[in-house]
């Protein structure tokens, strides 16, 4: 392939991951000094380097390459070689591989391993591609390896993750001289929190109210954060406290549950007893939304997604009172701030309005912008008969609009950016002046 005069410099690209770091001829230095001899050899300089150190190559977080990539394919970018020490270095992932190196090729850009040089020739892509399908199954295997080793290790006992659930903290075990374990211990103040939450869990108290206590309390998360719903259901949803530390519930690389013939137990010591902790089971799947037949999925609002507190500027959501009435419906029903839902008073006092209120307030805003006299004139002699009056036409919308009439939701989304809400004042922040014509002419059509 001809080379872009243009791109003439070289660089480096190194990588290590946790494990190879240990190893010597795949250290960084090693791999700097093997390609910069390499170029040396080319009668070259490597004129910058980007170093990924501590990363795998299956990761999608590497930072020292995306950044690589950024450079060398910005259009006046001067590198037309990138030099690695070998192709494991460049990615792991074959298909990644193929896809990026044939983005280089097209701005005129060349990856060269130094351990495996190839021709540039169907024969020596041919090579590369079967060098790079070896680097994807070296790493499969060797994630295969690490599991096993991995589950062995929980068999005898130890604990093999560094996140450590609620309650728990991780102590160290020198099992032979320079080779270290972890045992599950607990975490005494957490443990403590950890009863506190199931005690008012089972006396009663839903997730978020428990959260609410909780902080109201002083109790409170780790490094001093306040406990919300979904913590506290995270806590009553750990194995662990009960007795049994889980490997594998999740697949990382997936990031899905994973069957449960997969998990691996692990014993610890009870935070809660058996009795407590099948109580608060019992009662988590009764109010467990899903579990509940008849119960309306809450039902689309208008205003969802675009109401915003003017205190802390978080979202606002629907704040249900628990009140029912007529069958399973709660007759009011409420926006609030969702820090002031889901953490409490203490971290926003949020302002709850009814949202029957708040969508009347924004539809006799949007009705003042759309029914201009102009645009009710536009539209008489576009949709309805030319004589017909715009003035009565306008008062249609306007009375459909506030009224309650069927406005969609992406109509009004369409309109109105967002929503601030406090107690004195509620701001409409609209889009656009211009209402679109053609979607009010639609919304009065299907009428
Ligand atoms: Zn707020």
């Amino acid at each position: 392939m001809p080379r872009d005069s243009a791109r003439s410099e070289w660089i480096s690209y190194l990588r290590v991951s946790t494990h190879e770091q240990a190893e010597r001829d795949l250290s960084l230095p090693a791999q700097r000094h093997a390609v910069e001899e390499y170029a040396a050899r080319h009668g070259v300089k490597i004129a910058r380097e980007y170093v990924e150190a501590g990363c795998s190559g299956t990761s999608s977080k590497r930072k020292a390459f995306r950044k690589m990539l950024e450079d060398v394919l910005r259009p006046n970018s001067t590198v037309g070689t990138v030099v690695v020490h070998h192709t494991s270095r460049f990615t792991r992932d074959s298909t990644e591989a193929r896809l990026v190196k044939q983005r280089l090729r097209k701005e005129g850009v060349r990856v060269l391993s130094v351990c495996q040089e190839t021709t540039e020739d169907p024969i020596g892509n041919l090579i590369e591609g079967i060098f790079e399908c070896i680097d994807q199954y070296e790493s499969e295997v060797n994630g295969m390896r690490t599991s096993l080793a991995m589950m062995e290790s929980i068999r005898q006992g130890y604990f093999p993750s560094s996140w450590t659930p609620y309650g728990f903290r991780r102590v160290k075990v020198e099992i032979r001289p320079g080779v270290a374990r972890w045992t599950l211990e607990h975490q005494e103040e957490e443990t403590k929190t950890v009863r506190v939450l199931f005690q008012l869990y089972v006396a009663g108290s839903g997730a978020k109210s428990v959260a609410i206590q909780l902080n109201e309390r002083g109790l409170l998360y780790r490094r001093g954060r306040p406990w919300s719903t979904k913590r506290v259901l995270h806590v009553l949803d750990e194995p662990a406290v009960a007795g049994t530390y889980y490997w594998g519930r999740w697949s990382t690389k997936r990031k899905t549950r994973s069957h449960e013939a997969e998990w691996v137990p692990l014993p610890v010591a009870p935070i809660v007893t058996p009795a407590v902790h099948e109580l608060a089971m019992k009662l988590r799947k009764q109010r467990e939304p899903s579990q509940r037949p008849g119960r309306p999925v809450s039902p689309a609002n208008l205003l969802a997604g675009i109401v915003r507190c003017g205190k802390c500027g978080a979202s606002y959501q629907l704040e249900t009172s628990g009140k029912r009435v007529r069958g399973d419906r709660y007759e009011y029903r409420y926006y609030n701030c969702s820090k002031f839902c889901r953490i409490g008073g203490a971290v926003c006092a949020g302002y709850r309005i009814p949202t029957h209120v708040l969508d009347q307030a924004v539809l006799a805003h949007l009705a003042g912008i759309i029914c201009t006299p102009e645009r009710a004139e536009a539209l008489g002699r576009k949709a309805h008969a030319a004589s017909a009056d715009p003035d009565k036409l306008r008062r249609t919308w306007a009375v459909l609009l506030t009224g309650g009439g069927p406005i969609s939701r992406s109509y009004v989304l369409h309109l109105v950016d967002h929503v601030e809400v406090r107690e004195n004042e509620i701001r409409i922040v609209a889009r656009t002046a211009a209402a679109p014509a053609e979607e009010v002419a639609k919304e009065s059509a299907a009428l």
